[in-house]
């Protein structure tokens, strides 16, 4: 089974690992770029959200690299996730390519689990437990380094030196074959990011909360890498998500994500009573934390057209006005360009140092 999956941050760490000690061979399409967008966009309907059409660019390019089976995350929540998978493969299939679905979510998990059964050596029983093992920690690790060069970033001496680190401690991350090599693995880089040299900052730095639909916040190349560029610039960034968090939400087998969602919604109710499907809660929960926190202010990243976040885009200047907290909204399309998102930025950024100032 050469088996393969759309990116999502650095998810692509946990999942590889997965599948492989499932017996699969994986294939990992590019990182997304522009060439990934285009491709999407060719076979994508015209006003489907961006990341539909990332992660038919993704499956695309994945098979043209040789996979014969597509893995995606599916389900019934109510915006157009949950029609992601089976829309996507069904354009794929009309486009001419012949591959094998595994719908995580849609599927029954006894289909799932047994579509392993002939790539699995031993018992099938065992092998999925040392899979989910092994996926669990290396999503551990990888969360672990993304918290960890988010601290040192807006303090780094030299510029880019915690994403260089980070980078290099996820490949290692990435490459290791077991469990005790994950760790040593981890050890390793969280030590060299102990050792990057810093300087205390000219001023004391802004602390923004980064909010929006999932993979708006945490796909760099949908949103141009905004959580390093803040960081670059010296800014302490707080993203209300992560890929650990989504990974494991549906799990649910860490019960401090599962609170905090609960929590998301009850907080959320008086502006928005609905479940609308994505993370729309944790959009106006996010907002409403950064207040009570004292943070400077908040982004708010979502895709042209994303249904559950363009309703929290009428309900956040409610927000920002009752609890006195600046919020830049910022509407990604495949037009988006990183001038004319670097300039906004810059221009929120000043906006911040002028208030935090007076
Ligand atoms: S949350 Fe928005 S962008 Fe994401 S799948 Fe749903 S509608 Fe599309």
């Amino acid at each position: 089974m050469k088996v393969s999956f759309p990116h999502m941050g650095n998810a692509y760490i946990p999942l590889s690992s997965l599948l492989s000690n499932l017996g699969a061979e994986v294939i990992v399409p590019p990182r997304p770029t522009r060439k990934t967008i285009d491709m999407g966009a060719l076979h994508a309907p015209e006003f489907v959200c961006l990341p539909f059409k990332v992660n038919l660019g993704d499956n695309l390019r994945a098979l043209q690299m040789g996979s014969d089976t597509l893995a995606m995350v599916s389900g019934m929540w109510a915006c157009r996730f949950g029609y992601y998978g089976r829309v996507q493969h069904q354009i794929l299939r009309d486009v001419g390519f012949e591959f094998d679905s595994i719908l995580l979510g849609r599927e029954g998990l006894g289909t799932v689990y047994n579509k392993f059964r002939d790539t699995v050596e031993g018992s099938l029983l065992r092998g999925w437990a040392h899979a989910v093992r092994s996926f669990k920690h290396k999503a551990e690790a990888m969360d672990a380094l993304e918290m960890a060069a988010r601290k040192v970033r807006p303090f780094e001496r030299e510029r880019g030196s915690a994403s260089s680190v980070l980078a290099d401690g996820l490949a290692g991350v990435h490459q290791a074959q077991t469990i005790k090599a994950t760790d040593a693995a981890l050890r390793e880089a969280l030590g060299v990011m102990d050792s990057i040299e810093t300087e205390p900052p000219a001023r004391e730095p802004l602390d923004i909360a980064v909010v929006g639909e999932i993979y708006a916040v945490l796909e760099p190349a949908l949103n141009f890498d905004i959580e390093r560029k803040l960081g670059e610039m010296g800014i302490i960034v707080h993203p209300v998500m992560s890929v650990y968090k989504w990974l494991f939400r549906p799990l649910k087998i860490d019960p401090s994500i599962l609170v905090d969602e609960r929590l998301a919604r009850r907080i959320a109710k008086p502006y928005i009573a609905y479940v609308l499907g994505g993370e729309e809660h944790q959009t106006i929960t996010g907002t409403i934390r950064a207040a009570r926190h004292g943070y400077d202010g908040v982004i708010h990243l979502y895709p042209f057209t994303c249904m559950p976040e363009n309703i929290c885009r009428t309900i956040l200047p409610r927000v920002e006005s009752e609890f006195d907290i600046p919020v830049l909204n910022l509407c990604l399309d495949e037009h988006a360009s990183p001038a004319g998102m670097a300039t906004r930025l810059e221009a929120f950024v000043d906006l911040l140092r002028e208030r935090r100032r007076r």
